[in-house]
């Protein structure tokens, strides 16, 4: 946990872009982009994956996907279409150990 690079961004030990914040969680953009629009949804919270998920973070995971919606439009890419991806775990390449909600659009977008 001390060595989390989302958890020293949230702490502000790490600089980033960061568009939106309150209590529970942080969107900042993807250092490397693989999208016109590629945002980060990150919960305060330490939650290694979806695998680590309790039922207590029901709440949590429901203001992800609230927050995701409110962004993809501030971003003008609600109509247009978007993507919402969790990575879990080393076949989905998961790189950073502290659960994230990807928002990608602002191109049609290849399907893997
Ligand atoms: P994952 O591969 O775990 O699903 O996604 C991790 C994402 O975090 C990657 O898209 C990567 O580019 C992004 N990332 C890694 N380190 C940093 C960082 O220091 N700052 C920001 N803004 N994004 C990061
Ligand atoms: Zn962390």
């Amino acid at each position: 946990m001390e060595d989390c690079i989302f958890c020293k961004i949230i702490n502000k030990e790490i600089s980033s872009e960061i568009l939106y914040e309150d209590e529970r969680s942080i969107v900042i953009k993807d250092i490397d982009p693989k999208a016109p629009v590629h945002l980060l949804i990150i919960p305060k919270k330490h939650i290694e994956s979806i695998n680590q998920l309790e039922d207590k973070d029901k709440d949590l995971i429901s203001e992800m996907l609230i927050i995701a919606k409110g962004i993809a439009k501030d971003q003008g890419i609600s109509e247009n279409g978007y993507r919402l991806v969790i990575n879990t775990g080393k076949n989905a390449g998961q790189t950073v150990d502290h659960l994230h909600l990807h928002l990608l659009g602002g191109e049609k977008l290849p399907w893997a």
